[in-house]
This record gives structure tokens, sequence and C-alpha cells, in this order.
């Protein structure tokens, strides 16, 4: 077992050194004061450190596997966290996301709209929750519709954001995006930004960017980036999990 100091130290130099990142690029694309949502991505690693984190001020957290993201949100309850989902998930998966999420960052077809939309409406009717904010994630692949990093083709935004506008329960927050591999980071949210423009043409209070992970936080902080998805460099590499 790592000693509980040390582990807090590591992650409170890591954090400060994304933050100063951070505040860096914010300055080069003349955004001071407009400083993006830092959501610290904690998947695979154990809740012990998501309270750690949440001692250093942290206060988004971002998960990719139901499962693991139920059970960690349930023992971190008292923390007053704000969850967001990063992961594919599926329609059956709304009802268990829709208790802990405050955001879903995946929202990439129909038919997961109306799996989300039914499972909201009962959830607020049990707890009176707020809306659940949604990102429709796009595909920044320039071949076959994103086969492996996921999300809609920008063709498909309109559609998808008219159901979301017109879902109740759900908040069409803006896009998401993740960086094709092997191509440049700034070509890609350079295309984002695009697509988030005609988004908010049709939805003015769609704005949300969320765009940038620990490799590419910079090219994402220049393309107006919102929301950054921050994993690795904060909290070391990810465990094996097979
Ligand atoms: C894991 C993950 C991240 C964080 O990635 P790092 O490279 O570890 O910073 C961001 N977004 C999504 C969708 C992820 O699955």
């Amino acid at each position: 077992m790592e000693d509980n100091a040390e582990r807090m130290a590591d992650l409170a130099e890591r954090l400060a050194a994304v933050q100063r990142r951070i505040d860096a690029a914010v300055q080069d694309a003349g955004r001071a004061g407009d400083l993006p949502t830092l959501i610290v991505v904690t998947k695979f690693h154990p809740a012990a450190d998501i309270r750690r984190l949440a001692a250093l001020g942290v206060r988004d957290v971002g998960e990719n596997r139901d499962q693991e993201a139920s059970s960690k949100a349930a023992e971190l309850a008292g923390l007053g966290l704000n969850w967001h989902f990063v992961g594919q998930l599926q329609s059956k998966k709304s009802k268990s996301v829709v208790k802990y999420a405050h955001a879903l960052h995946s929202v990439d077809r129909l038919a997961l709209v109306d799996g989300l939309e039914r499972a909201i409406a009962a959830e607020q009717e049990r707890t009176g929750r707020g809306a659940l904010d949604c990102f429709i994630q796009v595909s920044l692949d320039d071949d076959d519709a994103g086969a492996h990093r996921g999300g809609v083709a920008a063709a498909e935004v309109p559609l998808l954001a008219e159901r979301l506008a017109a879902a109740a329960g759900l908040e069409l927050a803006g896009v998401m995006a993740v960086a094709p591999l092997g191509t440049s980071p700034e070509a890609a949210f350079e295309k984002l930004a695009a697509i988030s423009a005609a988004l908010v043409a049709e939805h003015p209070g769609a704005t949300a960017i969320s765009a940038g992970m620990s490799q590419d936080l910079e090219a994402a902080i220049r393309f107006g980036a919102t929301h950054l998805r921050i994993g690795s460099d904060i909290l070391g590499s990810r465990p094996d999990v097979g």
C-alpha cells in the first residue's frame, strides 16, 4: 500500500502542474478570466484518490464505466462532487447513470436520448434532481464515422441536438470530442469549434465544448474548450485492468 501522505503530495503536485498548464494556455489563447472547468478523470483509480482530490479542491470528476462510477459516487456521496460520465453508454444503463451523474458527455444516438428521457423523468419524480447536462459526442475522424473513438458525424449533430433540446429533464450543453489518433489535435479541435459554432447558431444555450485530455489540453483551450477531461497527468498511469 502506498503511503497516504505520499500519495496526497504526489496528487497535489501533479494537479498543480496541470493547473499551471491550463493557466498558461488560457493566457496564450487570450482567454484571461475564462477558465475552463477541469474534470479529473478518475477511472480505474480508487475512491481514496477521489477523496484526496476533493480535499485538494477538485469539484468535478469523470468516469467511463457505470458500475465503477455508481459505486464510487455512492461511497463519496457526502463530498458534493459533480460526476461526469464520459464513456460510451448502453441505453439500459440510463436508469443507473441518472442517479449520480450531473453531466453525460457521450450522447451519440437517438435511442439513448429515449432511454435517458424516461430515466430522468422517473428520477426527478423520485428525488427532484435537476436536469442532466448532455453533450453530443462528435467524431472528428475523417474516415469511417469514428469507429474507435466514438461519436456521431458532424452531419448528424443537428438532428440529435433537436431531439435533446426537446427532451424534458435533459439540458443540451454542447459538444464533446476526443482528438483522433495520429493527426494534429489543433486541426481536430478547430473542426470541433466550427461544429460547436453551428450548433450554437441553432441552440444559443449549447455553448459548452468538452475537449482536451492530458496530451492535448493546450490545443483544446486554444480552440475554445470549456470543459477539460484530464486523467493520467493528474493521477498517473492507470492500473492495468486486463
Ligand atoms: C480516460 C479519458 C480521458 C482522460 O484521458 P487522459 O489521457 O488520461 O488524460 C478523457 N476523456 C475520455 C473520454 C476518457 O475516456
